[in-house]
């Protein structure tokens, strides 16, 4: 497959707008503003584009409601904060190919009549800032933003916001408390942000990859776009892989490659000939699999039904010689860092699981510790706020599903027999 969203990053100067319009770029932002709003938006309804973020949610659908909604102005907010562990997909994006992501939110602006729009960016990504403000002005002076888009009236301005350091701000309305200076803390729903979102008026939120995709959707047109990848969930994907497999990175292929195949094919196998142990497909809230579970296409619609989640397509890959047990306690310690406090099953529920899986995997378990702590988080799923506190559970649940005799083994041995 011809690289859509990785084009170019070769090129050493990719993020100089002259390079980027030497290789085609900017010529769908003049396309899409020739459109009305509205058929913009029903162009990426017929390609069957899903937001890139996590949740998969139609973009069309999103853009409608945002549009249906009569308050002025609109907004349009880019996650860039992507902080899930074993996610870098947006990164490359944002430090190799940021034209592409400006003119794909200058696009969705325009289907929007959104006037404003900020790249939300998070705080560890500094380099990224410099590359996008230095990318941002280039575009203002060749007339991509500003108040006379390409000679056509069309108004879209684009700032870049940094964040803190805080994961929780790359959920949507934790990300709006934290872009008007609020304490970066989730909102509960409804009402949606794309009715009463940033400055409580009409705002659509979505991914750095999502709104990269548009630049060529509207390019080749929605029913071209829909015919790449999976049927269910159309496009191009990237897949960022980590761990232990010969060639770890970043991998751009159609949406719905088989998870074996990017393990295996793409990525050469298990590093050292190892055999591989279990699977994380989608960053570290996605449900692991075991080896035998990975014959499945990565993709909102298949996933789920293989037992896990597409999530940000972070594959991370664990060999024979990794104790799970400490990789399920290094989660729970990750989310019990960035619970944000707000609801206390996540607060105090994240505590108490870290605690107990650090007992364990120290050699201190006791006889039903794993009782316990399938008990604590299934009071957890479903009772949280925000989504966070259901993925902490939800790693516990799973980690336990697949691997309960390494659990029981770490609590009868009272050492770890697999990494020692
Ligand atoms: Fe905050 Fe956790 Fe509740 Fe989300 S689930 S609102 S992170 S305390």
């Amino acid at each position: 497959m011809e690289k859509i969203l990785l084009k170019n990053i070769e090129n050493p100067n990719s993020t100089d707008i002259n390079e980027y319009i030497k290789a085609g770029g900017y010529t769908s932002l003049p396309k899409a503003i020739g459109m009305v709003p509205k058929d913009v938006t029903e162009e990426v309804k017929k390609a069957g584009l899903r937001g890139r973020g996590g949740a998969g949610f139609p973009v069309a659908m999103k853009w409608t409601f945002a549009s249906a909604d009569p308050k002025f102005p609109k907004y349009l907010l880019c996650n860039a904060d992507e902080g899930e562990p074993g996610t870098f997909k947006d990164r490359p994006i944002l430090e190799k190919n940021p034209h592409l992501l400006i003119e794909g939110m200058a696009i969705s602006g325009h289907a929007l009549s959104a006037e404003y729009g900020y790249i939300y960016l998070r705080g560890e990504y500094p380099a990224a800032k410099h590359i996008l403000e230095k990318a941002i002005s280039q575009a203002y002076d060749k007339g991509f933003l500003g108040d006379n888009i390409a000679g056509k009236g069309v108004k879209f301005h684009l700032a870049v916001h940094q964040g803190a350091g805080a994961y929780i701000c790359g959920e949507e309305t934790a990300l709006i408390e934290s872009l008007e200076g609020d304490k970066g803390q989730p909102r509960i729903k409804p009402p949606f942000p794309v009715n009463v979102g940033v400055f409580a008026k009409p705002t659509v939120v979505n991914n750095v990859e999502t709104l990269s995709n548009l630049p060529y959707l509207i390019a080749v047109g929605g029913e071209a776009y829909s015919k790449i990848g999976s049927p269910d969930c159309p496009g191009p994907k990237i897949y960022c892989v980590s761990g232990h497999v010969e060639k770890p990175g970043v991998y751009e292929l159609p949406m719905g490659t088989i998870l074996r195949d990017i393990i295996y094919t793409h990525c050469g196998g298990i590093k050292g000939g190892r055999k591989l142990k279990a699977v994380i497909p989608g960053g570290i809230s996605t449900p692991v699999l075991p080896p035998d579970k990975i014959d499945c296409p990565m993709d909102f619609v298949n996933m789920p039904k293989h037992g896990s989640m597409l999530g940000s397509g972070a594959v991370i890959v664990m060999d024979e010689t990794v104790c799970l047990v400490k990789v399920c306690y290094r989660a729970l310690r990750f989310f019990e860092h960035e619970s944000c406090g707000k609801c206390t099953p996540c607060r105090e529920g994240t505590g108490w699981l870290r605690k107990i899986l650090g007992r364990i995997e120290k050699g201190e378990g006791m006889d039903g510790d794993i009782d316990l702590l399938l008990s604590i988080s299934g009071n957890m799923l479903g009772k949280t706020f925000c989504p966070l506190g259901d993925g902490a559970a939800s790693v516990v649940q799973n980690f336990i599903k697949h691997f309960r005799p390494e659990f029981e083994d770490h609590i009868r041995s009272k050492t770890c027999t697999v990494a020692g």
